[in-house]
């Protein structure tokens, strides 16, 4: 354990937890000069970033995996690592695959549209867009109807803009194949606000939000960080305690009963685990809006196959299903990536654990035929019930972005707070941003 008071040029800086936001703090803090030690839960760095080998070498993300060209944060500090962008998914041949009970198709449109639907869609999209060029992404209170439009469900706002049920149904299906929480309980303000900070013509830009890919891996990027920390990172170390003196005086309990000193605390914890941290000495309205700060809940199941054999049906690999997986697509040659949405995680939880894998396989099978039933190897990540993440990414029901309020974000030095979920949507672009702007305030202040 290291241990000291604060000397000038080199600040003793204790907190991080090694996902990509703690790791990306400390990074540039070390490079600072700050006297850094992270400290983490797990036994393993990365977070919600984690990957793993097959025995022929590919390697499978079991978290966090794609990017987009809008994702700057994150593209500069790969492009410092050494990795290397390349297109993902969303540059596949091949059509976009939808499953629901009464049917599959691939392409546009879906097979539950009927006449006037598609021009209805456009007319939605269109008001959707315009509506975000009013929201300010980094000051969405501003707003002024914030009030109205955060307590507004997405799904509300749609039926009130004359969508008909078919389209309500498309925007639902593509949500919750993004598995951050379906669009009746998804504030339209929050959903404003993500279109805001990366515009695009359609609701969501795929390829703003997901076309790239970090080609050694995703999880590589904080396996690279945590290399040039070395010994400046403690795994197998929860924290229960922070507690925070002015002036920057603070520390830190571990559940060994340890306590770490420290001249200021980054907490880089997913807001989940954040809450079960006893933390004093910060103003109640902080606590107030960290912890009413929420997660979806959402579990990852990774396929790998010898071929991509849906590319011989004509399709991408990406798909949106109404089954108990919300979405698949592929990961890289061969290896499908599904999610199970929050709405129908209760689902796989209530199955018993042997029959899980074989349904979500048949999931797939309904979506590109029977050799779906032949996979090389299996993963299946319960991140929803993970105990160091407790949820997937950030989720904005109605009324919660009125409620966490303008302290989004923001720090209460020297209690710093950093991570995805203080982006506007989560995402490693988020814990990037944060974790970065984060060390930059740290070193300004001293
Ligand atoms: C299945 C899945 C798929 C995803 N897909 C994408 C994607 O394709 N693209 C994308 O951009 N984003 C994706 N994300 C989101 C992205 O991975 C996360 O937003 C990002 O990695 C979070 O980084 P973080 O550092 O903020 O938090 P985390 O990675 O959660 O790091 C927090 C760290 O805190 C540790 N910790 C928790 N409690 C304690 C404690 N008490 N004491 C000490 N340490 C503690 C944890 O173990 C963890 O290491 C996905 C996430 C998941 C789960």
């Amino acid at each position: 354990m290291r241990r000291g008071p604060a000397r000038c040029g080199r600040i003793p800086v204790r907190g991080g937890r090694a996902g990509l936001a703690g790791l990306a703090a400390a990074r540039d803090l070390a490079a600072g000069g700050a006297d850094v030690l992270v400290v983490e839960a797990r036994d393993r760095v990365g977070g919600r970033v984690e990957q793993t080998e097959l025995p022929d070498g590919r390697l499978v993300q079991l978290g966090g995996e794609v990017v987009g060209r809008a994702h700057t944060a994150y593209l500069a500090l790969a492009a410092e690592l050494g990795l290397t962008p390349v297109p993902s998914y969303v540059a596949e041949p091949g059509a976009l695959t939808r499953a629901t009970p009464e049917g599959v198709s691939a392409g546009d449109p879906p097979h539950w549209f009927g006449p006037g639907d598609d021009t209805c869609h456009e007319k939605v999209t269109a008001a959707f867009c315009a509506l975000a060029r009013t929201v300010d992404p980094h000051d969405p209170w501003s707003h002024p109807d914030a009030t109205a439009l955060d307590h507004a469900p997405v799904g509300d706002w749609l039926r009130a803009q004359g969508a008909t049920p078919a389209v309500v149904r498309l925007w639902e299906i593509g949500q919750l194949a993004l598995a951050d929480g379906s669009y009746e309980r998804t504030s339209l303000l929050a959903a404003l606000r993500k279109h805001a900070a990366v515009p695009g013509p359609d609701h969501y830009d795929y390829e703003a939000w997901e076309g790239l890919r970090v080609a050694e891996g995703s999880a590589t990027v904080a396996l690279r960080m945590a290399a040039a920390l070395g010994g400046r990172i403690r795994t197998g170390a929860p924290v229960r305690a922070v507690t925070v003196r002015r002036p920057g005086r603070c520390s830190v309990r571990l559940a060994g009963g340890e306590t770490l000193t420290a001249g200021a605390v980054v907490s880089a914890l997913p807001v989940g685990p954040l809450r079960q941290v006893s933390v004093t000495g910060v103003s109640e309205e902080r606590l107030a809006s960290l912890h009413r700060q929420r997660h979806a809940l959402a579990a990852k199941f990774v396929a790998a196959y010898e071929r991509p054999f849906w590319q011989g049906l004509g399709r991408s690999g990406l798909s949106e299903c109404e089954g108990v997986l919300g979405s698949t697509w592929p990961q890289s040659d061969g290896i499908l990536s599904a999610l199970v949405p929050p709405e129908r995680l209760g689902v796989l939880l209530g199955m018993p654990a042997p029959l899980r894998t074989r349904e979500l396989l048949a999931d797939i099978a309904r979506l590109y035929g029977d050799e779906a039933y032949r996979p090389l190897a299996t993963h299946l990540r319960m991140w929803g019930t993970d105990p160091w993440t407790q949820g997937y990414v950030t989720q904005w029901t109605p009324g919660d972005v009125t409620a966490v309020g303008p302290r989004h974000g923001t720090h209460e030095p020297p209690f710093y707070v950093c991570g995805s979920d203080q982006w506007v949507a989560g995402y490693m672009e988020g814990a990037v941003r944060t974790g970065r702007d984060t060390a930059r305030e740290v070193l300004r202040r001293g």
